[in-house]
């Protein structure tokens, strides 16, 4: 549904799906995922905590997908994406803490939208893709930069707890092809690029994965970040703003 916004949250121990519309949550019932609908029940939007609005089985990231943020990491424009792997356990929501670890020397945001999966897709062609879209949300692909550029392999680097921050909402059926990608830190706009730059676009990228991998209901892309990367320090509060798509927002705590 065009500009529809689906949050997942927990009140009273439970976890649900539901519709926002302005500050109230419309529950819903069933799989968002297959079918649903509301059950009649309200909730104010500030009752409930908000969760990460989707549980991936792995998240599919791109790096390198914005031409000056591969000229800032001096790093070659890739001729295919270049893919890697964030694990489930990485995951967090609007409002969680992002934890500064003991392992990390430089912990850097970078701003994404992140592409929800709405159906098994494998093995799909670019023309069709489109159809395993379900919607979108923002993304925070948090970063030890120190252990990307000195391990080769990112698994380590982009794999901590806490290191993934989604949300607040999936929304559905929006024009993703100009959309501004933006980080605010502390307040002060750090990163602001726009979708238009993207080098591989959204349905070659979801072609291109499910040709690799199968992509599974809920499993998202994250497409990339525009230049303008940079560190975080404990105490900072960061903000993923997608035009369209909302803001999530994470604040940098010690390790105990
Ligand atoms: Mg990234």
């Amino acid at each position: 549904m065009v500009g529809e916004k689906l949050v997942r949250f927990e009140l009273d121990q439970t976890i649900k799906y539901g519709r926002l519309v302005g500050e109230t949550i419309k529950v819903l019932e069933g799989n968002i995922f297959g079918d649903y609908q509301e059950n009649g029940e309200t909730i104010a939007l500030d009752a409930v905590k908000l969760l990460a609005p989707c549980e991936p089985s792995k998240a599919v990231c791109v790096g390198l997908n914005y031409r000056k943020h591969a000229a800032e990491l001096d790093f070659k424009l890739p001729e295919e994406p270049l893919l890697f792997l964030k694990p489930s356990t990485s995951v967090i929501g609007n409002n969680d803490n992002v934890v500064y670890w003991p392992m990390v020397g430089r912990l850097d945001y970078e701003a994404e939208l992140v592409v929800v999966i709405g159906k098994k897709a494998h093995d799909v062609e670019e023309k069709d893709a489109m159809e395993y879209v379900f919607g979108y949300t923002a993304g925070n692909d948090l970063t030890a930069r120190d252990l990307q550029s000195k391990d080769g392999q990112w698994s380590r680097a982009k794999g901590f707890d806490t290191f993934l921050a989604l949300g607040p909402a999936i929304v559905r059926g929006i024009d993703t092809s100009d959309l501004k990608v933006q980080t605010l830190l502390n307040d002060e706009l750090k990163q602001d690029g726009s979708t238009e730059q993207l080098i591989f676009s959204i349905p070659f990228l979801v072609s291109y994965i499910s040709k690799i991998m199968t992509l599974l209901p809920g499993d998202i892309i994250m497409t990339g970040t525009p230049d303008g990367i940079g560190p975080m320090q404990v105490g900072d509060t960061v903000e993923v703003r997608i035009e369209s798509v909302g803001s999530i927002f994470n604040k940098v705590v010690a390790y105990k």
